[in-house]
């Protein structure tokens, strides 16, 4: 039996966490992967795509997802984070918009016409700015 570890919003986030945990030596499966992939629109009702291990496993998995590796990835690829365009933080992060108003549309026409993007969410201040406007 494979107890889960993670749930992720898509796919990739999962195929990523995997290959950190295999990394370390843990055997790691992604579930639901595929369904979540052919409808994304299903991600809330299945919990998302999980990520599961075994039993035996599952501490030391949650204690690698739980590091924090952005500095050094930030370190090797030489990056600069993102500065806030209002009050010029770099305390952000990307949060994906426009998922509710897809969802409504997916309901009222089943047709998913309206893409979600990825903005960026300022910390400091609050504001939430959309990429490539
Ligand atoms: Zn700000």
């Amino acid at each position: 039996m494979l107890l889960t570890v993670a749930h992720f919003d898509f796919p990739y986030q999962a195929q990523i966490a995997l290959a950190q945990l295999e990394s370390e030596g843990i055997n790691a499966w992604v579930a639901d992967e595929f369904t979540i992939g052919m409808q994304w629109l299903y991600s809330n009702a299945l919990g998302g795509v999980r990520l599961q291990v075994e039993p035996q496993q599952l501490q030391r998995a949650r204690e690698i997802l739980a590091q924090d590796r952005s500095a050094d990835v930030e370190a090797q690829e030489g990056c600069d984070p993102l500065v806030c365009p209002c009050c010029g933080s770099t305390r952000t992060h990307y949060r994906p918009v426009g998922r509710r108003l897809a969802f409504l549309v997916f309901v009222g026409l089943e047709f998913p016409l309206f893409p979600v993007r990825n903005a960026v969410h300022c910390d400091a201040c609050g504001s939430l700015s959309r990429l490539y406007d």
